[in-house]
This record gives C-alpha cells, sequence and structure tokens, in this order.
C-alpha cells in the first residue's frame, strides 16, 4: 500500500485548510499544551494537531481517476481515530469497518495508487450542547450534507446514533 501525506495542495485544500486554521484561531482547543505527539512531525496526519479532539474531519481521497472527501468525526482525540483508520486500510479484516475503508479496498482491488489528505472540517465541544441535541454529530451531518454526493459517505449515516453522551439529540432524514 502506499499512502503519502505528499503536497498535493489544490485550490480546494488550500481554503480549507486556512478556514481551518480562521476556525481554530475562534475556537482555541482545550489541550493547549500538547497538540501532536508524532514522533516524526513532518508525517503528522493534521500537521501538529493529531490530538485535537472533538472533531468532525474530512479525509480526501485522491486516486488516478477522481478525488472524493469523506466526513467523520471522533469524540476522543483524532490520532486514535487515525490509528483506526489506518489500520482498517492494512487489515483486510476490517475492510468493511467504514465507508472509508470499503473505498480504499475497492481501490486497492483496482490496483490503484491513492493518496489522503486530511484535515479537520470544525471542532465542536461535546460537553456544550443544546439539550436534546450533540454539535459534534450535527456538524458532521452537516458536512455530508454540504459535500452533496461527491461525498464517500452514506446517507444513511445521517441516521446514525450519537454515542457522545446519554442525551437524545437531533436526527436529520435523509433528503
Ligand atoms: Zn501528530
Ligand atoms: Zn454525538
Amino acid at each position: 500500500m502506499k499512502v503519502s501525506y505528499s503536497c498535493m495542495k489544490n485550490m480546494d485544500s488550500i481554503i480549507k485548510s486556512h478556514n481551518a486554521r480562521i476556525m481554530r484561531q475562534n475556537n482555541p482547543t482545550t489541550n493547549a499544551t500538547k497538540t501532536c505527539n508524532c514522533r516524526d512531525k513532518g508525517a503528522c496526519p493534521l500537521r501538529g494537531e493529531c490530538l485535537a479532539d472533538s472533531i468532525v474531519y474530512e479525509a480526501t481521497v485522491t486516486s488516478s481517476s477522481d478525488s472524493q472527501p469523506y466526513v467523520g468525526l471522533n469524540g476522543g482525540d483524532f490520532k486514535s481515530r487515525y490509528r483506526n483508520h489506518t489500520k482498517s486500510f492494512r487489515n483486510k479484516k476490517y475492510e468493511k469497518e467504514t465507508e472509508l475503508s470499503k473505498h480504499i479496498w475497492a481501490l486497492k482491488s483496482k490496483g490503484s495508487d491513492y493518496t489522503i489528505e486530511w484535515n479537520i472540517w470544525k471542532q465542536s465541544d461535546t460537553h456544550q450542547r443544546e439539550p436534546g441535541s450533540c454539535n459534534l454529530c450535527m456538524e458532521e451531518k452537516l458536512a455530508i450534507i454540504q459535500s452533496k454526493d461527491r461525498c464517500i459517505n452514506k446517507r444513511t449515516e445521517l441516521l446514525s446514533h450519537c454515542r457522545h453522551g446519554n442525551r437524545k439529540h437531533t436526527r436529520l432524514k435523509p433528503r
């Protein structure tokens, strides 16, 4: 498998990382002391912010034929979620774990080279929720809707349950 976090900076990702920077300035992370624990900082999947928690993230998978985004979220730190993703790309046993791993395995079966670029879409504090809703789950659903049909995610993921607490959260119906 060949995954490189190369500097494929198309316009889209430049705008996205710019937006992510503005978002982080407005929403400083609570973990101000340590934002990355990568031994090789140059290989950090989030460019020095892999320990960000409660984020909606976007993985853009680019192959020779196309480029598609996948939207995901993590309640804990991103690094743990990232490790699970990379494990599912390496180990066929976990092929069906997420829509992203299914997509990667489909590319691998075609012998297609690909790159994955990870970006923070939005950081959202799961502890400051409106009663009856979960900010993080809501942001993920909005991100999936905004990416329209380009997204690797399935529409049915809009109906997934919140795992960030006991409160009931608002579910969106697929359009
Ligand atoms: Zn890192
Ligand atoms: Zn939630």
